[in-house]
């Protein structure tokens, strides 16, 4: 039988002050709190850095009998023992990485009651070593930190979380649970309280905004030569860039090492030996910018984190919250910075109907990645589209930061070069891609340009005086803003849209808007 010494918040608040050294609880810590002490299952839904850990640390010291939080994070459990350790609570940590002595020293004390806390992976539970020896011991609560991954409509789920589920139900005393999560859209959250049983009143909800991350939008630009300045003005910071594929990680790798910069790299095809050699460097602030696929981040808790730039398309609005949200962890102004092309959306297209998803799942993938494509597309405030999106009935306010809310609205006339590109594709029958259209527009003598006759083309060389690499960026511009389609073809063939005929025609005109990031300073930095 639990026995509660303490029930009130007016001993959360001592606690707080004396053990953590904070003057007042942030927003949502209270009303998690108080459903814990009232042993009742909660669900707590905050911003990375919002102060999860405190919600179910504080119930964890003021409750008799040990907490068990399960995390999938193996490499955060070791920060966060230690941390409870140092202000002299008795934490540990159990996973795959201890030694058979370790772990057997560890299971002997959780028996004998020693801890207050005990850290778990989700497949612990598959162990019936450990079901026997937590069905003896007094338990205050569990605790399910990441909880989105509970739930099969999240993007990261897990079975083995799952199946915790039908493991508890089989413990002597269930004790209560605390579900945390920072990203969980109303069917996550809807499926998290079916699961746990969790009432709709002990849902805290306190919104994901991230009022330090300045989200940036950048279309229409040479990729690399943006990255390259970007670093080249943040010299003094650190950030990760993101690449879809391997290959390309590979190649930024070496692009920026010639460059001169320090770079670390890292993606699920190196050995875990250099991967986790690469991973310290950065964690030790050794390099100045990681270059990853999204293999890399899960459980990396870098607060510094100065800039994250996704080079293409993530796959989901999720996906790219959870990456993006890897900046700015400490709190401080942070860029999160999507370069986007119009071809950017094959890939993941592509990578959907390769995977081995049921069809109800792809659709709802594909629905998901629209979403995605639309962000790019929304001249409104980006973080309130991303908010939005994740919390469809809270009224979220524009965040005054994003390159939508701040663009000064100069814009340069681009309809001549569309009208040029788009004329050129028209010759061509819209039976070609970007890559020939662009060699055309150039006056390429490239064999495939004069096997079709193009260099007899009218359009032919109307755009000699840019690179060729310029003008395909133009063509993906025009993609992207749907002047030109591509289906759904793994190689794409460029067609006009019923936009493109009114540029055409003369009927509307092509505005592209200037973009710059500017440097922060404390001023323009409204937190709250
Ligand atoms: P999350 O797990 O939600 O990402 P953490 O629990 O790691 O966030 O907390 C982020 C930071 O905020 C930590 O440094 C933590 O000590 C601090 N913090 C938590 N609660 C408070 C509070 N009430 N007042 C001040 N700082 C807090």
């Amino acid at each position: 039988i639990r026995k509660v010494y303490i029930m009130d918040l007016q001993s959360a608040r001592t606690l707080l002050r004396n053990y953590f050294g904070y003057d007042a609880f942030r927003k949502g810590q209270e009303p998690l709190i108080q459903a814990a002490l009232n042993n009742e299952n909660a669900l707590g839904i905050m911003p990375t850095g919002g102060g999860k850990s405190i919600c179910y640390q504080i119930p964890g010291i003021l409750l008799d009998g040990t907490a068990i939080i399960i995390s999938p994070l193996i490499s955060l459990m070791k920060d966060q023992v230690d941390s409870l350790e140092t202000i002299g609570i008795h934490a540990t940590y159990i996973n795959s990485t201890l030694s058979k002595e370790t772990y057997e020293v560890r299971m002997r004390q959780l028996q004998q009651g020693d801890y207050d806390f005990v850290y778990v992976a989700p497949e612990r539970f598959d162990s019936e070593h450990f079901f026997t020896i937590i069905n003896q011991i007094p338990i205050s609560f569990i605790a399910f930190d990441e909880a989105h991954c509970i739930s099969q409509w999240g993007h990261d789920f897990r079975p083995s979380y799952r199946s915790i589920i039908e493991t508890l139900t089989k413990l002597h005393h269930i004790p209560f649970l605390m579900a945390l999560t920072a990203t969980a859209t109303p069917e996550v959250i809807q499926d998290i309280q079916v699961l746990l049983n969790i009432a709709d009143s002990n849902v805290i909800n306190t919104g994901f905004a991230r009022p330090n991350l300045y989200f940036h939008l950048i279309k229409g630009q040479d990729k690399q030569q943006f990255m390259l300045n970007y670093l080249k003005e943040h010299a003094q910071e650190v950030g990760i860039v993101y690449a879809p594929t391997r290959k390309l990680v590979e190649s930024t790798y070496s692009f920026l090492v010639k460059k001169g910069y320090q770079v670390a790299y890292y993606h699920a095809g190196l050995s875990e030996e250099l991967r986790k050699n690469e991973q310290n460097k950065f964690i030790n602030d050794e390099v100045q910018v990681m270059v990853a696929t999204n293999a890399f981040g899960m459980g990396i808790d870098k607060s510094n984190v100065r800039y994250v730039i996704h080079y293409s398309l993530p796959m989901n609005i999720e996906a790219y919250y959870q990456e993006a949200g890897r900046a700015g962890r400490d709190g401080e102004p942070s860029d999160c910075i999507l370069l986007y092309s119009g071809q950017d959306s094959h890939l993941q297209k592509f990578l959907i109907e390769q995977s081995l998803l049921d069809e109800e799942k792809k659709s709802l993938e594909y629905k998901k990645l629209q979403a995605m494509i639309n962000y790019c597309h929304t001249e409104n405030c980006l973080q309130e589209y991303i908010l939005n999106y994740f919390n469809a009935d809270q009224r979220v306010v524009a965040c005054n930061n994003c390159s939508n809310c701040t663009h000064t609205g100069t814009k340069i006339d681009r309809t001549r070069d569309a009208q040029m590109v788009l004329s050129c594709v028209m010759r061509m029958n819209q039976k070609f891609g970007a890559g020939l259209t662009a060699q055309v527009l150039k006056g390429s003598k490239n064999q495939k340009v004069k096997q079709f006759h193009f260099d007899q083309l009218s359009t032919y060389g109307l755009m000699r005086n840019r690179t060729e690499k310029e003008i395909t960026q133009f063509i993906h511009f025009l993609v992207a803003e749907g002047y030109l389609s591509t289906g759904d073809q793994r190689f794409p063939i460029l067609q006009l849209t019923k936009e493109a005929t009114r540029i055409l025609k003369n009927e509307v005109k092509l505005h592209v808007r200037e973009t710059h990031i500017s440097q922060h300073d404390e001023s323009d930095y409204n937190d709250d």
